[in-house]
């Protein structure tokens, strides 16, 4: 039952602390059961554990170099109750293993930590998109209290050095784990691992150092946005515990559709519906843009289904200049309804273009689902 510990690490009975602790972290890099979950690397894990434990600890190192066993020696009080049995192994030195030492850098955690990013939904219409707007909203959000400002501790009081774990911020207890008998350091149960309490908290935010309130705030929207961009604001968020720095607040958008103007990337498209007759005759249509009145060339012998760009007039793109176009879809309305002079007229017409019996020809190029619904009407 006597590991030999030294050789488990690799080192020289002789070896340094330095050494030891090279040889420690080389191994636990190499078998550590998240990298190499093989039951036999785990056991080696676990011997390598020990031994680090034994030799990286002087007094320990000592008394097995003598022939105890300090692993099963009991060990200082781990009274202090409150933890679980967690397995915990020598984690901030299996840690260390993996990141490197921080070289002395365990202790007290501050009381102070950057606050949470917020998101806030914002509707905006398609001509606020379009061409940019400014916005005031209202957001919820936890800001640094002034009755303490921001440190926590109730007027003429301060914070406390935590006499359980001196200021430490953790405190050492050895444990029964699967690992064998192990030494753990975990936060203090007392502080929280903050090394200081505050024995009398601030009223006003019950010593978290900040209060929630409803701000209002000013949006720049930039011209381009579209549903789903968010606009990020810098240090508006969630201000942090203990009087952190604040997070960032994000304003989402979402666009109210548009009751003419569909939206596609910076393109709008809209349809206008025209006559028969002034489709064929061709026309000056009136339209209402997001820029305002503007008028539409309908050349003699516009098809139903035929686009009209109207170029720039569309939705300015958010990074560059320029504008998406408008895009005007023409749907040609059928006479219907007809009275008897109409249709007279149109009876004439279609005799003096030789329309009278047409065939139904197929539109060159059109195999598609206009084609196969023909198809499907003339019974073919
Ligand atoms: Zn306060
Ligand atoms: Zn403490």
């Amino acid at each position: 039952m006597a590991t030999d510990y030294y050789a488990v690490l690799g080192v020289r009975r002789d070896a340094s602390q330095d050494e030891i602790k090279k040889a420690f972290r080389r191994l636990a890099r190499e078998l550590h059961p998240d990298v190499n979950p093989d039951p036999k690397t785990q056991e080696r894990f676990k011997e390598i554990n020990a031994a680090y434990e034994v030799l990286s600890d002087p007094n320990k190192r000592q008394v097995y170099d003598l022939g105890g066993d300090p692993l099963s020696a009991s060990g200082t009080g781990a009274g202090a109750g409150g933890f679980g049995q967690g397995a915990g192994f020598g984690f901030s030195d299996i840690m260390d293993a993996f990141f490197g030492a921080a070289g002395g850098q365990r202790g007290p955690r501050s009381r102070t930590r950057r606050g949470q990013d917020a998101m806030i939904r914002i509707d905006i219409d398609l001509e606020e998109a379009a061409f940019g707007t400014t916005k005031e909203i209202q957001v919820d959000t936890a800001v640094r209290c002034n009755t303490c400002n921001g440190e926590g501790a109730a007027p003429g009081t301060s914070a406390q050095t935590c006499d359980m774990c001196r200021g430490r911020g953790e405190i050492s207890q050895v444990t029964r784990s699967f690992l064998g008998q192990v030494m753990t350091s975990r936060p203090c149960p007392q502080c929280q691992g903050f090394g200081t309490v505050v024995p009398t908290p601030c009223p006003e935010c019950a010593g978290d150092g900040r209060v929630r309130a409803r701000r209002t705030l000013t949006v720049k929207i930039p011209a381009g946005v579209d549903t789903g961009t968010r606009i990020q604001l810098a240090g508006e968020g969630e201000i942090g515990p203990g009087g952190g720095q604040p997070g960032d607040l994000y304003v989402e958008i979402s666009e109210n559709p548009h009751k003419i103007f569909q939206r596609r990337g910076d393109d709008l498209h809209c349809t206008v519906t025209l006559p028969m007759t002034a489709a064929s005759l061709g026309t000056k249509v009136p339209l209402e843009t997001l820029d305002g009145a503007a008028e539409i060339d309908i050349r003699p012998g516009t098809q139903s289904g035929q686009s009209i760009p109207l170029h720039g007039r569309g939705i300015t793109h958010l990074r560059g200049g320029g504008r998406g176009d408008l895009i005007v879809h023409v749907e040609v309305l059928t006479p219907s309804k007809l009275d008897a002079e109409q249709e007279n007229l149109l009876r004439q017409l279609a005799k003096l273009r030789g329309e009278e019996r047409p065939s139904g020809q197929f539109a060159p190029g059109q195999q598609g689902l206009f084609s196969r619904l023909k198809d499907a009407f003339n019974g073919r």
